[in-house]
């Protein structure tokens, strides 16, 4: 899951709101796709009984902030967020402020010391909750269920050419440094049906490529009674009509098996990118963060999956700088990176996060040795990038087109990889061969070639 937050405004998500009730809700999200996920949820329900999307928190009746904590800059920049409220909510006392996301904890009383301008803190997991500062969700209790759970990206929302569908909730690991399993409980698997049916609706309303959702997505099934996997679930969702292209996020190597491995290779819409963090390229330094599997056993299953699709790509997650981390520890993740070469690393310096494992041993790797770790990787990602993309020079490759960016066309390829190219014709949704002219470490620029479809 991207682990570095951002923050977006949140689109309108309810396919068909009902009458406008004149009130308007303000929802800022920060972190990963799940949060995406959840705000997305919160907004289908305010609409559903007669609530407005709006930019401006000014002229909103509700403010909802939903927050991460995944590291410490995140949850900084939710506090800073929840005090520049303070001045509104005083003004306006009336309008509740809402905080969910991974800030919010059992303790809520400690929050409320914090933060007492909030009305409601409530967990993500509890929607109802809501019900609290916005009574008239009352009347909603039986339809809960079935508000859409996915997303559709900002940039897509118009178009819908994109979607994120969560699949299982909560994470059953206990990584050392993860603040995540405490926030968000138990994996919970949502009904094998009930999520192909949602994609359905999805590629009725045009969206050609759906993301499947999970901190540890490849555990999918295992917690249903009638028992599934992620493999079952990738054959019934690519058997939707009209489904192009089927992601997956975010994988654990633990449960990265053959099948599914092989389920990817043989099934048209699975796109051939993978999303495996490794963590840390040292044996020590992976055990004591409790990841449960090796340097080699990562680099098996990258192994493995290029046996099966040798164009795929790879994106992983680093963190540096963790406890105890020497140099040389260190020096094996750099290693390990030049040598598995992937085409996204998603780098992070250690944040120690209270009530986790390792925020009770020292912090002991300075934040400027921190800074110079995270700089070396950068420097040899992006050799890594530039070499691999100018590998793509020349090449003819197949474009999803999401959207404009400063007035040119992009899109991704099936790996994921951005391309941006002219076109007077309209042919946002559509799918276009695009032929590479120009590389860059991030990117991609080329010439259609053909006709879209
Ligand atoms: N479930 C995924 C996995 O197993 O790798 C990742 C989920 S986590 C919310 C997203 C990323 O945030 C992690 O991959 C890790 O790199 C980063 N992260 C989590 N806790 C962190 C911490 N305490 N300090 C720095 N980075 C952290
Ligand atoms: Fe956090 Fe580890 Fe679970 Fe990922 S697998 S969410 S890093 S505890």
């Amino acid at each position: 899951m991207a682990p570095s937050p951002t923050i977006t405004l949140h689109p309108a998500a309810s396919p068909a709101p009902l009458a406008d009730n004149g009130k308007r809700f303000h929802i800022w999200t920060i972190g990963c796709q799940m949060n995406e996920a959840d705000s997305a949820k919160i907004a289908a329900m305010l609409q559903e009984v007669g609530y407005r999307s709006t930019d401006d928190e000014e002229e909103a009746d509700i403010v909802v902030l939903n927050s991460c904590v995944v590291r410490q800059a995140a949850e900084d920049k939710v506090a800073g967020k929840l005090n520049a409220l303070i001045g509104l909510k005083r003004r306006r006392p009336e309008m509740p402020v809402v905080l969910t996301g991974c800030m919010v904890t059992r303790q809520q009383e400690v929050l409320g010391k914090r933060f007492p301008h909030v009305d409601l803190f409530f967990d993500p997991s509890d929607f109802d909750q809501l019900q609290r500062v916005v009574p008239e969700l009352a009347a909603l209790d039986d339809d809960l269920g079935q508000l859409p759970h996915y997303y559709l990206p900002a940039a897509a929302a118009e178009s819908s050419v994109t979607a994120f569908v969560p699949i299982i909730y909560g994470c059953n690991f206990l990584c050392s440094y993860c603040i995540v399993p405490y926030r968000r409980g138990r994996e919970r698997s949502r009904p094998l049906a009930e999520i192909v049916r949602e994609v359905a609706t999805l590629v009725d309303r045009g969206v050609r490529e759906v993301t499947l959702l999970g901190q540890t997505v490849n555990a999918y099934g295992h917690d249903l009674p009638e028992r599934s996997s992620l493999a079952a679930l990738l054959r019934a969702v690519d058997a939707v009509p009209g489904l192009e292209r089927l992601r997956f996020l975010t994988s654990h190597p633990k449960y990265m098996s053959d099948e599914i491995i092989e389920t990817m290779a043989e099934l048209p819409s699975v796109c051939e990118h993978m999303n495996l963090p490794v963590q840390a390229g040292d044996d020590q330094v992976l055990r004591r963060m409790r990841r449960t599997y090796t340097r080699e056993d990562w680099k098996d299953r990258i192994a493995f999956t290029r046996s099966r699709m040798p164009s795929a790509t790879i994106a992983t997650d680093v963190i540096v700088g963790f406890p105890g981390e020497t140099d040389e520890q260190f020096r094996q993740t750099l290693a390990l990176l030049a040598e598995v070469e992937c085409d996204k690393v998603h780098l992070a310096m250690y944040s120690p996060r209270p009530g986790t494992l390792s925020a009770r041993w020292p912090d002991d790797v300075p934040h400027i040795e921190k800074q110079r770790r995270h700089r070396e990787l950068e420097t040899l990602q992006e050799q890594v990038c530039t070499r691999m993309n100018e590998r793509r020079l020349g090449t003819t490759v197949e474009v999803l087109v999401e959207g404009k960016a400063k007035g040119r066309w992009t899109g991704r390829t099936r790996g994921n990889t951005l391309v941006h190219f002219d076109d007077g014709r309209n042919v946002l949704g559509k799918l276009i061969d695009v032929q590479i002219t120009e590389t860059s470490p991030w990117f991609l620029l080329g010439d259609p070639a053909g006709v879209p479809r």
